[in-house]
């Protein structure tokens, strides 16, 4: 197996463009490192692309933040700004693992991991980031919920990498909140996660809403009737109800170790509504 660490994007893209078998990004390693240690894959080349300045980089751009990919749960959290603009995103991001996980684990390495219970990907899709994307044609921009396709398949093409998250500017009196369920208290993967995003206006009325769900479908979800119940209402107790009711009903989940079926949909419902309260008290203190 070959190694290369290149300084540039473009280096990074033709080197795993020009590979004819193979070849895997390596971020923080820690979910590409166990693969290859269980044999799960077995790439001919490895592109490390820590050393790459324009992915560990935070910078503030239009009035939102641009988030390298290579970006750790931990840089986000010792970044005062974004902390205090995206409080939900940077809680979810540091939820992964442990202390030590998330020193490593990069936001890029999360969703181009392809799980549907990655923890910060319900929280970029409820701010509404786009992922900047670098490849052999170009660059694109898709919005973070439509990069997943499926368990360990993406909208990427050969030699695509994720360069970058756009946050968008934060309006007034919005914010965000993510929550999870895991069946013990640390260390596991998610039951169901839930990130919600919202705006209030001064009359304390939800004019916009985003709401997320992760570990309930085959990837994470954006859940506009979720959100059409929270918008227009006071997010009083009625509204509560019909987001429970809409976050259950965009559930598809698996059963497994974790869970049943029945206990994810029930779980997502009672998160939902736990999360679009927090976003609520933090809206209205934005
Ligand atoms: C002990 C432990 C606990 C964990 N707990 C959690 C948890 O609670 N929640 C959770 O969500 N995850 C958890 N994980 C999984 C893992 O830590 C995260 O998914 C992490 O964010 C992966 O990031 P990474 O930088 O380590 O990715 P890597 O392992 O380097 O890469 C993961 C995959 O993404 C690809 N990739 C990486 N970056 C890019 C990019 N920029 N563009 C294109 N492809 C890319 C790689 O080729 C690889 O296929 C845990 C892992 C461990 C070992």
């Amino acid at each position: 197996m070959r190694y290369e660490a290149p300084s540039t994007i473009d280096r990074a893209v033709a080197l795993i463009a020009g590979e004819p078998g193979e070849a895997r990004v390596l971020a923080g390693g820690t979910d590409l490192l166990v693969q290859l240690r269980t044999d799960l894959i077995d790439p001919v080349l490895l592109v490390d692309i820590k050393g790459i300045p324009e992915l560990r980089e935070i910078k503030e751009e239009g009035g939102g933040f641009r988030i390298g990919a290579a970006v750790t749960g931990a840089e986000l959290k010792e970044h005062p700004k974004l902390k205090s603009a995206w409080p939900g995103l940077v809680e979810s991001a540091n939820l992964i693992g442990s202390t030590q996980v998330q020193g490593r684990a990069t936001m890029g390495g999360n969703l181009c991991n392809g799980s549907p219970a990655a923890d910060s990907v319900p929280g970029l899709i409820a701010a509404g980031a786009k992922a900047s994307i670098v490849g052999p044609r170009g660059r694109r921009d898709l919005p973070v919920e439509d990069v997943m396709l499926a368990p360990r398949r993406l909208a990427l093409e050969k030699g695509e990498i994720v360069a970058s998250f756009l946050l968008p500017a934060r309006p007034a009196r919005t914010s965000d909140a993510y929550l999870r369920f895991i069946p013990r208290t640390e260390m596991d993967i998610a039951v169901v996660g839930c990130g919600v995003c919202l705006t209030i206006d001064a009359g304390g009325t939800c004019t916009a809403a985003r709401v997320s769900l992760g570990a309930v479908a085959p990837r994470p979800l954006l859940v506009a009737d979720a959100a059409r119940a929270l918008i227009g209402t006071k997010v009083d107790a009625p509204a509560l109800e019909r987001l429970d009711a809409a976050a259950r009903a965009a559930c598809q989940p698996i059963d497994d170790k974790r869970g049943t079926k029945e206990y994810r949909i029930k779980v997502a419902g009672v998160l939902a509504r736990r999360t679009a309260q927090i976003a609520l008290e933090r809206a209205r203190k934005a």
